[in-house]
């Protein structure tokens, strides 16, 4: 049905006229044969990038050129993109990314992509071409390079982690000997990709419905220590109960969730790897956040809790309860005692998710008003004071706090 919509099908026709054509290939192709959500539609042409422009501006389409140089031109029709590139095919590489150059040749194109599966197109009318055996291997869930796997390797050796990273979400089985060893004769190259590049195809590779066979079989060849050497000593066993518990129960798939998993929560480590690979802020934040959290006892009292998540961040306790019932509950079969802890952190977690911290309400103002001076004392009184309040487990209101503070301050 994707392949009927009404914004592709213009953008087909605008390319396939005069001469030109266009097709659907990569991601969207293989989903949809794979009955699986199609997310963007990238689209290869014969036409040169200036050409889509002029066409697409002739028709009122709005066309944003998000990378001539490489031959992708962006068309944004009812909101949503298209990007269309030009044909092309590889002419030299210092395998940090292939420099390539146009063509009008369809062979040429689908030989410089990486894996069979992700060079089949599609015309307008929705027949697949498939030049490079890609549909043999997709029924068979085979996951295979496209020509000679350690030459295409070297061209860019991103393709290692992507070969993973498609195996993860697509392959079954053992994967493909021949592409299994070229990835780990070239594994030492993984330092010389750009963090970002290795960052983000890692990411995807985590939030697959089910790393866990990609990770042990880059683990095997000694692939997950060249991208987080942080996971030696720490191992990926926690994988399969965390996949089992977020099926159980709903968590959805979260790439820093799965990495939490695998590397020790150190928070002077854990910088370090945001800064390696270059994670945003808010991911770097995530991390820390979680390595700053306390171990959470599953038998800690509603008030205890409480006073610890006003204390500690809450997404990163989340992280710790998430992780400690998944190990829980992988060894909760049979053993009532574990069974109980499960139900306990279940019950924290929840309460976790639906905690609002409170607002401490006495500020700076009322502690001068009581006359103190200026300065590290209103701190002090404060903090006491909220400590207090804190043990009391949030109850005393604020004429109470106000008296207290009173009483502290002319001691
Ligand atoms: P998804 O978008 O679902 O992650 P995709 O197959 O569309 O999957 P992209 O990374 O969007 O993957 O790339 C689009 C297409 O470009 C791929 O299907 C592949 O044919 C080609 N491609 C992308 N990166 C590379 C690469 N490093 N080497 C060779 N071909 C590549
Ligand atoms: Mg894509």
């Amino acid at each position: 049905a994707w392949f009927r919509d009404e914004a592709l099908q213009r953008v087909l026709a605008l390319l396939d006229a005069d001469g030109g054509e266009g097709r659907v290939v990569g991601g969207a192709v293989r989903n949809s044969l794979m009955g699986l959500p199609v997310a963007d539609i990238d689209i290869a042409t014969t036409l040169l990038p200036e050409t889509v422009v002029e066409r697409a501006e002739a028709a009122g389409i709005k066309a944003v050129p998000t990378g001539i140089a490489h031959g992708t031109v962006t068309l944004v029709i009812d909101g949503k993109p298209f990007e269309i590139t030009t044909l092309r095919r590889d002419v030299e590489t210092d395998g940090r990314r292939a420099v390539v150059a146009f063509s009008r040749d369809w062979q040429a194109d689908a030989e410089r992509r990486d894996l069979t599966i992700n060079a089949l197109y599609a015309s307008a009318d929705g027949v697949v071409v498939d030049l490079v055996g890609g549909l043999a291997d997709l029924e068979r869930r085979n996951i295979r390079f496209i020509g000679d796997a350690a030459t295409r390797i070297a061209e860019d050796h991103l393709r290692i982690l992507r070969f993973f990273r498609f195996f993860a979400y697509y392959g079954t089985g053992r994967p493909d000997a021949e592409g299994l060893r070229a990835c780990a004769a070239a594994k030492s190259k993984i330092s010389t990709l750009s963090a970002e590049r290795v960052w983000s195809e890692m990411k995807k590779l985590l939030a697959a419905p089910d790393p866990g066979r990609a990770l042990l079989w880059m683990r095997q060849i000694g692939i997950l220590t060249e991208v987080l050497p942080e996971t030696e000593k720490w191992g990926i066993d926690a994988i399969p109960g965390l996949i089992a518990a977020e099926q159980a129960l709903g968590w959805p798939a979260e790439a820093l969730l799965r990495l939490a998993a695998i590397v020790p929560p150190d928070a002077a480590r854990l910088a370090k790897l945001a800064e390696r690979l270059r994670l945003s802020k808010a991911e770097g934040a995530y991390l820390q956040a979680w390595a700053n959290a306390p171990i959470v006892k599953d038998d800690i009292s509603e008030a205890a809790f409480d006073r610890l998540l006003y204390r500690h961040d809450q997404t990163g306790v989340a992280v710790r309860l998430k992780l400690a019932l998944a190990v829980a509950r992988s060894k909760a079969e049979g053993d009532f005692e574990e069974m109980a802890r499960v139900a306990r952190l279940g019950k924290l977690l929840e309460r976790t998710a639906n905690w609002k911290k409170p607002a401490f309400p006495l500020n700076g103002a009322d502690a001068l008003a009581t006359g103190v001076n200026p300065g590290p004392r209103v701190g002090e009184l404060l903090g006491k004071i909220e400590q207090e309040w804190l043990d009391g487990n949030f109850l005393m209101n604020r004429a109470s706090l106000l008296a207290r503070l009173k009483d502290l301050a002319n001691a």
